[in-house]
């Protein structure tokens, strides 16, 4: 039984992006370890403890494990327990000159790979953000990438951030990426769009969308085909077997 390493830069985002693809993999006997890497957070516009760390970062890891919970044994769920960006000190030394961002960043990535890689014992596909939009995307993509090391690797495009996007630019994108990981990448989907698995997975995550905004980034979904993955050749051929 194939299972799955999913990578979450915050709680939400394998709902958002993957939604369908899970419920798909799911479907064929597939098991899933969600990792929640910047799971500390004040982020719930929707919730009257917005702001509220403490309060905010338990809400939404409730919600991260009801998402996970649809799924039953099959899946395991994991707070990694990092500071999202807006909680980091900005990149600035101590007599107020700004530093690479890179440069602060690096002790970050070096904790979030050990992390990652502490509780993912298992063997099998790693399924990474393609990290296009966001900071933390872009951070957990690089950890993850380093944390997988020779396992398969699968990337999803960053959504809602990439349905404002055109694919020519996702393209570009992906060679990057490509170029990082120094794999080959296909881009790939797993069974038409599930709009009623996507539509339930997200209704996991009430602190964060009204109904209108997810029916709008369900119907652009629907306009672009779903949700894309690429793979690598490794993770294609794993993948194989739940064609069968
Ligand atoms: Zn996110």
């Amino acid at each position: 039984m194939t299972h799955f390493t999913v990578v979450s830069p915050h709680p939400d985002d394998a709902a958002l992006s993957l939604g369908s693809t899970l419920a798909w993999w799911h479907r064929r006997g597939a098991r899933f370890t969600f990792l929640t890497c910047f799971s500390r957070t004040r982020w719930a516009p929707r919730a009257a403890s917005n702001g509220d760390v403490d309060s905010v970062t338990a809400l939404r890891r409730l919600e991260d494990e009801a998402f996970a919970a649809r799924f039953g044994e099959a899946a395991r769920h994991r707070a990694l327990g990092f500071d999202d960006e807006p909680l980091r000190p900005a990149a600035r030394g101590a007599g107020g000159a700004a530093q690479r961002k890179e440069d602060v960043e690096q002790p970050l990535l070096v904790a979030l790979r050990e992390a990652m890689a502490r509780h993912a014992p298992e063997p099998g596909p790693w399924v990474l953000p393609a990290g296009q939009f966001h900071r933390d995307h872009l951070l957990a993509m690089v950890a993850g990438i380093a944390a997988a090391g020779t396992h398969p690797l699968v990337f999803y495009e960053d959504v809602p951030y990439v349905l404002g996007v055109s694919m020519e630019s996702v393209r570009r994108h992906m060679t990057g990426v490509s170029r990082r990981a120094g794999r080959e990448l296909h881009a790939l989907r797993f069974g038409a769009f599930d709009r009623d698995a996507w539509l339930s997975g997200v209704h996991c995550y009430r602190s964060q969308f009204i109904e209108d905004e997810l029916a709008d980034f369900s119907a652009r979904l629907v306009a672009r085909s779903g949700e894309r993955l690429w793979a690598d050749a490794q993770a294609l051929s794993v993948m194989g077997a739940l064609f069968v």
